[in-house]
């Protein structure tokens, strides 16, 4: 297989995944992130915040981590307290970047799944953050993806509705140039993801939240999952949806008062 590594692609080991717990389908099997005291191979804990090498590491090339982000089962990024929410931002920040500057890798991603339809398969909420040896993930990203409708603005962050969306529809940017803006950049966070889940025209369980370092940004999308289109699975054309202006509005009387 050796001859179909490509820094393209990433390869999976189906050998490995097949051993995953399925805890998002399965909901009689008990939660690995529940079982603090079982969890081998502890990177760091600040609090109920832990960061371990993840246990079934299926893509070759890569150190891969779990961040898991509280010892409650059933939380979200939606709910947490604002000092929770900070601290877990700053924890995952700190390592991704700790990990981005000891050049083991080319790059290193930081991500969530949360929800059936955004690709995870734990329930329990976790971050992870991917060490990728062969692959420099900026590659395939342009400023273009950050651009979007201003929804709020301070001195050191920006939070954006897409209008130009890298997959299509509905992609929320939340830019911080300065890590002094890291209260500004949790609190507009929270607001993406609380409005996906709570207040989306249609309803939505999943989402992801995707971390990028552009220039001397950082970068977070937080993007609703539903079916991905045709268009762009078959031929990479992402949509833009003709009510973006109605939901920068919406969110901004409901979060901001304006
Ligand atoms: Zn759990």
């Amino acid at each position: 297989m050796e001859n179909l590594k490509q820094s393209t692609h990433l390869f999976f080991n189906t050998a490995i995944g097949i051993q995953k717990p399925e805890s998002i389908r399965n909901k009689n099997q008990s939660c690995p992130f529940c079982a603090r005291e079982e969890l081998a191979e502890i990177i760091d804990i600040e609090d109920s915040i832990i960061l371990v090498k993840n246990k079934y590491p299926v893509l070759s090339d890569a150190f891969q981590t779990v961040l898991i982000e509280t010892d409650q089962c059933d939380g979200d990024m939606s709910v947490y307290s604002k000092p929770h929410l900070i601290k877990l931002l700053k924890f995952a920040i700190r390592h991704w970047t700790k990990m981005d500057e000891s050049e083991d890798y080319k790059s290193v991603i930081l991500f969530k799944n949360h929800g059936p339809l955004s690709g995870g398969s734990i329930a329990h909420p976790h971050m992870q953050i991917v060490g990728l040896e062969k692959m420099d993930y900026m590659e395939k990203v342009q400023e273009s993806d950050f651009e979007g409708l201003l929804i709020h603005e301070t001195k050191d962050i920006e939070f954006n509705l897409s209008t130009k969306p890298r997959v299509g529809f509905y992609e929320f940017n939340i830019r911080m140039k300065e890590e002094s803006g890291i209260e500004e950049f949790a609190f507009s966070l929270q607001t993406a993801v609380h409005y996906i889940l709570k207040s989306f025209p249609f309803p939505c369980s999943s989402y992801n939240l995707f971390f990028y370092r552009l220039n001397s940004e950082i970068i977070c999308k937080a993007v609703p999952r539903f079916i991905t289109t045709p268009y762009f699975i078959g031929y990479s054309i992402p949509q833009v949806p003709s009510n973006l202006e109605w939901m920068r509005e919406e969110i901004k009387l409901r979060y901001y008062q304006i």
